[in-house]
C-alpha cells in the first residue's frame, strides 16, 4: 500500500471512531451501561435513531443499488468501516424484517416506484416491516392460507388473520400474502401485497411464547382496503414471490448477510461466543466436589460442538462468497439454517445439564444463573428451529432438492 493510501486508511479509520464516540449511547461498552429490554419501544427507537445516524454518515447500506439509497464505496473502506464498528460492537438496528426479508423482494419483484419509495426508508431504519404469511391453518403449508382479497375497483377488500408475526408491535408496514382466487388451483391461486398498518381495518395483539416474550403477535384484518398499486409481482402468482422472501429469509437476508448486517452471519458468530461461554461456564460449575470441565464426557461433548460451530463458519463463508457471485442455491440455505439452529438448540440444553437444577430458575429469580439469560437462550433456541421454515420442512428440501430423494 502506498504512504498516500496508508494516511487516507489511518484517517478513515480516526474518523469512524470519532463518529462513533460521538454517537455511541453514553456509557456504552462500560459496565454501567443499562441496555433497554429486547423488544420495548425504547430499544426500538434507539436501533432506528443509530441505524440513521450510521447511514447519514455512509456507514451502512453497502453494496445495495445507488438508486435505491444504497451507499457505495471502495471494498477497502467498507472493511475499514466494518472493523471499527465491529470493535466497540453497535446497538440492534429497529426491531423489524425490513433488511432480512423485504429489500431483496422489492428488488426481485417489486415495480420501480415501490423500490424507489421504500428500499432507502429500510435501509436508513425509519420504516419497520413485519411480515403476514403464517395463519392458524397454514404455517409449512403456506398455500392453504385463507386471508382472502377481493378486488373492488383500484382497491382490495382484504379479510382475514395472520398469526406468529415477528416484530409485529412497531412495524410500519406488513409483507401480506392472500387468496385471490377461490378456484384457480393452489399456489395459482395467491396474491401477494404490501399494506401500511395504520389502515383501517388493521389491528394487532401479542402471542406470548415459551421464552415468555411476546416477539410474535398475530394480525387480524377486517374489511381492511389496499391500493391496487401495493401488489407485488402479478396477480395470482404471490406463491412465487413468497419463495424469494422465504429464500432471502433462510439466507439471513441474502446480500445484508454476507455484507455483514444481519443474518446467518451474526448467528454463528454469537455461537462461537456461546463456545466459549461453555466452557467458561463448565469450568466454573461445581458438582461432587469437581468442575464440570474435569468430567471428559462433558469435554468431549463440547469440544463437538466447538467443531461443528468451526464447520457451520466455512460452510457459511463459502455461501456467502456464492451469495457474491450471485452462484449460491436457495436450497443451500436450508443446510445452513438447519445446522445453526439444531445446534443453538443442542447446546442450550447442553448448558441445561450444566447448571442443573439451576436451569429451572428463569430471569428475575435472584439464585437464576446470569440473569435466567442462558434458561432464555435454551428456550428461544426452540423457536429458531420453527421459524424460517421448521427442521423437518428443510429436510424435506435438503432430500428432494440436493439429495434428489423421491418424494413420498
Ligand atoms: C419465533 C418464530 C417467529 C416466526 N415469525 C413469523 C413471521 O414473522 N411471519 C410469519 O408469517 N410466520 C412466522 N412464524 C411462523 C412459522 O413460519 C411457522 O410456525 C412454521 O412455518 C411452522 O408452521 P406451524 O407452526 O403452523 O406448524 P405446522 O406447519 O402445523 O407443523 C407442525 C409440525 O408438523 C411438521 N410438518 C408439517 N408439514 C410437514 C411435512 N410436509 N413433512 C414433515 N413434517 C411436517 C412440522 O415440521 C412441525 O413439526 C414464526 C415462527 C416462530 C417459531
Amino acid at each position: 500500500m502506498a504512504s498516500g493510501e496508508l494516511k487516507e486508511v489511518a484517517s478513515l479509520r480516526q474518523e469512524v471512531r470519532t463518529w462513533l464516540v460521538k454517537n455511541l449511547p453514553a456509557k456504552w461498552g462500560t459496565p454501567e451501561y443499562e441496555p433497554p429490554e429486547r423488544l420495548s419501544r425504547e430499544a426500538h427507537e434507539l436501533g432506528k435513531s443509530f441505524t440513521g445516524r450510521q447511514y447519514n454518515a455512509g456507514y451502512t447500506g453497502f453494496r445495495y443499488p445507488k438508486e435505491y439509497g444504497g451507499i457505495e464505496r471502495p471494498s477497502s473502506e467498507i472493511a475499514i468501516i466494518r472493523e471499527e464498528l465491529a470493535r466497540c460492537g453497535t446497538p440492534p438496528g429497529p426491531l423489524s424484517l425490513g433488511l432480512l426479508m423485504v429489500v431483496d423482494t422489492l428488488l426481485a419483484w417489486g415495480q420501480e416506484w415501490q423500490k424507489q419509495r421504500f428500499i432507502p426508508k429500510i435501509l436508513s431504519g425509519e420504516e419497520s416491516w413485519c411480515v403476514g404469511f403464517s395463519e392458524p391453518g397454514a404455517g409449512s403449508d403456506m398455500a392453504n392460507i385463507q386471508t382472502l382479497a377481493v378486488r373492488d375497483g383500484d382497491e382490495w377488500v382484504v379479510n382475514g388473520q395472520k398469526c406468529w408475526t415477528s416484530m409485529w408491535e412497531f412495524a410500519d408496514w406488513s409483507l401480506l400474502i392472500t387468496k385471490t382466487d377461490t378456484n384457480a388451483p393452489r399456489h395459482r391461486n395467491l396474491t401477494y401485497f404490501i399494506f401500511n398498518t395504520a389502515t383501517p381495518g388493521f389491528s394487532r395483539r401479542p402471542l406470548r411464547q415459551m421464552s415468555g416474550e411476546s416477539e410474535f403477535g398475530e394480525m387480524f384484518l377486517n374489511d381492511m382496503r389496499i391500493p391496487h398499486e401495493n401488489m407485488i409481482g402479478e396477480e395470482g402468482r404471490g406463491w412465487y414471490v413468497a419463495m424469494s422472501s422465504l429464500t432471502a429469509e433462510r439466507s439471513g437476508g441474502g446480500g445484508a448477510s454476507v455484507m455483514g448486517i444481519s443474518g446467518f452471519g451474526d448467528a454463528v458468530v454469537q455461537n462461537i461466543g456461546g463456545v466459549n461461554n461453555l466452557v467458561e461456564l463448565a469450568k466454573n460449575t461445581k458438582r461432587h466436589g469437581k468442575t464440570i470441565w474435569d468430567n471428559t464426557t462433558f469435554r468431549h461433548r463440547i469440544a463437538q460442538l466447538a467443531i461443528e460451530n468451526q464447520a457451520s463458519r466455512y460452510f457459511n463463508t463459502r455461501l456467502g462468497i456464492n451469495l457474491r457471485k450471485g452462484a449460491a442455491s436457495a436450497n443451500e440455505f436450508s443446510m445452513s439454517k438447519n445446522f445453526q439452529s439444531e445446534m443453538r438448540k443442542r447446546q442450550g440444553d447442553m448448558i441445561m445439564e450444566i447448571i442443573g437444577p439451576y436451569s429451572q430458575l428463569i430471569n428475575g429469580d435472584p439464585r437464576a444463573v446470569d440473569d435466567g439469560a442462558l434458561v432464555y437462550n435454551m428456550l428461544r433456541a426452540r423457536g429458531a428451529t420453527i421459524e424460517r421454515g421448521t427442521s423437518e420442512i428443510n429436510r424435506n428440501i435438503i432430500a428432494e432438492r440436493i439429495l434428489g430423494l423421491p418424494r413420498e
